[in-house]
């Protein structure tokens, strides 16, 4: 389309008769309403990100073509005292460096250092406590390294050599006797440790006692590598408390030797079943891996004889998982251990087991944890990916909920409701952050928020709805959502409040997926491009931009204002409905409505429109009216006197402002039209060959002048038009048969109707 200048054209042709000066005309008077703080430039600017792709992640949101990831492979052995609670074990990490870059020290965590006396999250704790540390246990808290060892081989022979190491708070930094190569180096790496475990260690793992014995539930419990990746190089942010975890991916082999009376579940598959469950128990399980109901494995009755057992020994139980980021595990003399099969989308089979104590028990407890387990695991596989590991573990414990690879810890008191609740949960973190393995020290809405918006869509499907819960009324959720005590939803968690971080963290990402697939995507564009998302970062490490560009490049759609409101900046949203105004003033001929945005945050409209007869009529306008208004005309055909109007009349957006959503008769602005009719023809001057032609095309006046382009023009007052672009008014006389056109400096050109 070609661009015209009105201003030159009129500036040229027109040095005409000249009248005196342009008189002032009295301005609409102006309603009170609130000043809109919309800014339509903010929301809709273009180069959202930051940065363009790069050859390790790509402007599509792929992994680039460079893509690289370390690997840390671990062969770990544990010794459990029962008496001590502490745990002694060795490490046995390789390390292979697929960076480009040459290394000359790795850096490791030592999460359980978070518990030692003067760590930094302890100096964290407020006083008026905290979810995180060990909640004011005194005890001798914290990894104690023994050695760390370089292994290295040749011709078989496998020599040791102490390698130097230096501590700091929950981070350990191992230097290497020689640069690791880029681009596939490896190194072997021997650690000898041991902590104590605390009772409570930050909500993560510790020790439950029971009736029959303690139930130790073991995580963050070996040196784990840190992430080097190309965008942070080493990621060393010290495990402080309420930030979780990043790590990489690699196979791990574990050994864990625990009292012969105890019964020990880990991350992925038992390897030595025959050296630790006795002939029937086995049968059992070879039973209930055929059963698609709940098969008891070890009884009650078998947990209060193990329990009371004399215990000479200790039995050593052998585990091993392949593809994880994490390794956990639970031991106790006290489990019920029941199990069932996991039924996949590619036929193939994994297993359902819950471990936990008598006092736990009942079907209104976790005697429905497997079942719980199975339906979750066969959901998310279904609708997202396949799950991955051989089995799936539910533990009862003192841990509220917590997540590792192949098994989850939750509160043993849990029953109905709350232990589906918090068994999906966790279970929902195989996909966010086990599969799709992102940085959790930074950006929790990308496990947390991901993962509770699938938790919806479980909970909607289960049972036929037993646990379904309510949609939730965003009109009174934008109040916590957008609270402006609020920190944007990228701060890290170790940068919020910790009361902030079930909104940040976990709601509100939430609620923003649930916006997006069902009232902007729609439930099958973003389902492909979610999936494709889970897909493409399936054991690699996605950033904040790799899952925007993803859902962007597969739904074929520019969401950078949303991304902008929502992830970005923690803007609110209030969409009001202005006034409204019948085609020349009869109901019959349609409506003309106005809306306004008056905050920071553009969303599409919905609005339902009610007539007199008491029809509704639903009408949905795209986001894209908010690219270049603060306010909003739109014509609805109605036929008869509109009675009411709600915006967002199920309260699926989170506007703060419901006072404004509804226009009502009783006291609702209705706005005189101006009758246009009147105004049409064509007009000449007698000293001019130029002749105006006043048309009406879809209720907008269009004005042609001989021989250039038609260009619209607005009433601005009585029987007054403006073109802004054309930079000239047309004022008429009372009888609309004469006009003087008046340009921008104050010349005025009469014109008269022609018969
Ligand atoms: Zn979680």
């Amino acid at each position: 389309m070609k661009n015209i200048l009105f201003k030159v054209i009129f500036q040229l042709i027109l040095v005409l008769v000249s009248v005196p000066l342009w008189s002032q005309q009295t301005p609409f008077a102006v309603t009170s309403k609130p000043i809109s703080k919309y800014n339509y430039h903010d929301a809709f600017a273009p180069f959202f990100y930051s940065k363009d792709g790069t050859s390790t992640r790509s402007a599509s949101g792929q992994p680039g073509f460079a893509y690289w990831q370390n690997k840390a492979d671990y062969k770990l052995s544990a010794r459990l005292n029962e008496t001590s609670n502490e745990i002694v074990g060795t490490s046995i990490i390789t390390y292979t460096n697929n960076s480009p870059d040459k290394m000359s020290f790795l850096w490791m965590y030592l999460d359980q250092n978070l518990f030692k006396e003067g760590s930094r999250g302890n100096a964290l704790i407020p006083i008026e406590g905290s979810r995180n540390g060990a909640q004011g246990q005194i005890f001798d808290g914290g990894h104690k390294i023994k050695s760390v060892k370089i292994l290295t081989t040749s011709k078989g022979v496998t020599t040791e050599k102490e390698a130097k190491y230096t501590i700091n708070d929950t981070r350990m930094q191992v230097f290497l006797p020689q640069e690791l190569k880029s681009k596939g180096g490896m190194v072997t790496i021997k650690i000898d440790f041991s902590f104590i475990s605390p009772n409570e260690g930050s909500d993560r793992m510790g020790i439950l006692e029971t009736q029959n014995g303690k139930i130790f539930t073991v995580a963050q419990w070996y040196p784990r590598m840190c992430v080097y990746d190309d965008l942070r190089g080493w990621n060393t942010l010290p495990y402080l408390g309420a930030s979780e975890f990043y790590l990489e991916y690699g196979d791990f082999d574990v050994s864990i030797s625990v009292p012969s009376n105890h019964f020990v579940v880990c991350s992925g598959e038992l390897v030595n079943p025959s050296e630790v469950y006795s002939a029937i128990q086995q049968k059992r399980f070879s039973q209930a891996s055929q059963s698609d109901t709940t098969t008891m494995i070890l009884t009650a009755d078998e947990v209060l004889a193990a329990a009371n057992a004399k215990v000479k020994s200790n039995k050593t139980w052998h585990f091993k998982i392949k593809n994880a980021r994490d390794v956990s595990w639970a031991s106790s003399a006290a489990f019920i251990i029941d199990a069932a099969r996991i039924n996949l989308p590619s036929g193939k089979k994994s297993m359902a087991i819950s471990a936990y104590p008598p006092e736990s028990a009942g079907n209104d407890a976790w005697g429905r944890s497997t079942e719980y387990t199975k339906t979750s695991i066969e959901h998310y596989s279904k609708k997202w990916m396949e799950y991955p590991y051989p089995a799936a573990t539910n533990v009862a414990g003192i841990v509220g909920g917590m997540e590792y690879p192949g098994i989850v810890f939750c509160d043993w008191k849990s029953k109905g409701a709350d232990l589906w609740g918090v068994t999906d949960h966790e279970f929902g973190h195989i996909w966010f952050p086990m599969i799709v393995g992102s940085n959790e020290r930074l950006f929790a809405w990308m496990d947390e928020g991901f993962n509770t918006f699938i938790n919806t869509l479980s909970s909607a499907d289960f049972n036929k709805g037993e646990y379904k819960e309510e949609v939730a009324d965003l009109h009174k959720y934008s109040e916590i959502y957008t609270n402006i005590n609020l920190e944007p939803m990228m701060s890290s968690p170790d940068n919020m409040k910790e009361a902030n971080i079930g909104t940040l963290g976990y709601s509100k990402p939430s609620a923003g997926l649930v916006m997006l697939r069902e009232h902007i995507l729609g439930p099958e564009r973003f389902d492909l491009a979610f999936r494709t998302y889970v897909e493409r970062w399936a054991y690699k490490h996605p950033a904040p931009d790799d899952f925007f560009r993803t859902i962007e490049n597969v739904s074929g759609e520019d969401l950078s204002w949303f991304w902008k409101g929502w992830f970005v900046n923690n803007w609110r949203l209030d969409q009001g409905i202005n006034s409204i105004k019948y085609v020349n003033n009869n109901p019959k001929s349609g409506v003309y409505i106005t809306i306004e945005n008056f905050e920071k945050m553009a969303m599409p409209v919905v609005l339902d429109i009610k007539t007199k007869s008491g029809k509704v009529s639903r009408v949905k306008l795209p986001v894209e009216i908010w690219q270049r208004n603060v306010d909003w005309t739109f014509k609805h055909d109605s036929t008869e006197e509109i009675d009411s109007i709600t915006l967002d009349p199920d309260h699926v957006f989170p506007d703060s402002n419901e006072s404004n959503n509804i226009w009502i008769l009783a006291t609702g602005i209705i706005e005189k039209d101006v009758v246009l009719d009147d105004y049409l023809g064509t007009f000449s001057n007698s000293n001019n060959p130029i002749k105006i032609v006043f048309t009406k095309i879809t209720g907008v006046i269009h004005v042609e002048i001989s021989d250039y382009p038609k260009f619209k023009v607005k009433p601005i007052s009585k029987d007054t038009f403006e073109s802004k672009e054309a930079g000239v008014k047309f004022e008429f006389d009372e009888n609309k048969n004469k006009f003087n056109m008046i340009l921008e400096d104050g010349q005025k050109i009469p014109f008269t109707r022609e018969k």
